[in-house]
């Protein structure tokens, strides 16, 4: 008999074997510091990562304007009619994103935040043990989300990537594109992916430099 995980029947974009591992880079991570999310959508992923915070007695901050990304528009290949406000005139995914919390009785360990993460970023000043980028995928999106919040990984701290396609047939390539130059900084050593889920783990800071010998 297979046993389901509680955040099955969510909706969201992410394989079983990617939401499993999240869950545990979450309970590693989360006794140390909280964590920040950016791309909240309906809730699969706060559910994942917010169902470890809460077991660690730590804190999830879920960013999202819950507006819809660019894919998620009406007329684009992800749009869901359900989440389509009439009267707004336009996607709205926060009150799915707040029913979920409910349902899964999260209220005391995920906080929405409701904004772009830029804004959610300009005044954050606290060291955080995981960031989880899944928010808009244009290079802009990603890359502003990536430059933001990653500085605020504490050393040890993990930087999480959601739809890192290394074959550009398989997916979009800027979130690929923002994995490998976070890479190229030699800020972080590679831990091994699953599936999309990208892994890095940040380093502690270096004396500035050339070693002597
Ligand atoms: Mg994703």
């Amino acid at each position: 008999m297979t046993h389901n995980p509680p955040w099955q029947s969510i909706k969201g974009f992410m394989a079983d074997d990617e939401a499993a591992r999240l869950h545990e880079l979450a309970l590693s991570a989360a006794p140390r510091g909280p964590v920040v999310e950016i791309g909240s959508y309906c809730g699969r992923s706060a559910v994942i990562i917010g169902l470890a915070c809460k077991r660690r007695h730590s804190v999830l901050y879920s960013i999202d304007h819950h507006r819809g990304s660019e894919e998620q528009q009406k007329g684009e290949a992800y749009f869901d009619p359900d989440l389509y406000d009439e009267t707004l005139g336009r996607v709205n995914t926060l009150p799915r994103f707040l029913q979920t919390l409910e349902q899964y009785d999260l209220a005391g360990h995920v906080v929405p935040m409701i904004g772009t993460s830029a804004v959610a970023g300009r005044c954050w000043q606290t060291p955080l043990s995981m960031v989880f980028v899944d928010g808009g995928h244009a290079f802009e999106a990603v890359d502003q989300d990536v430059r933001t919040w990653a500085p605020h990984l504490m050393p040890g701290g993990l930087l999480v990537m959601h739809d890192i396609f290394p074959d550009p047939s398989k997916g979009g390539q800027a979130p690929r594109q923002v994995y490998d130059h976070a890479i190229f900084s030699g800020g972080f050593i590679v831990r091994p992916m699953t599936r999309t889920l990208g892994v890095l783990e940040k380093r502690a800071a270096r004396s500035s430099g050339p070693a002597v010998s």
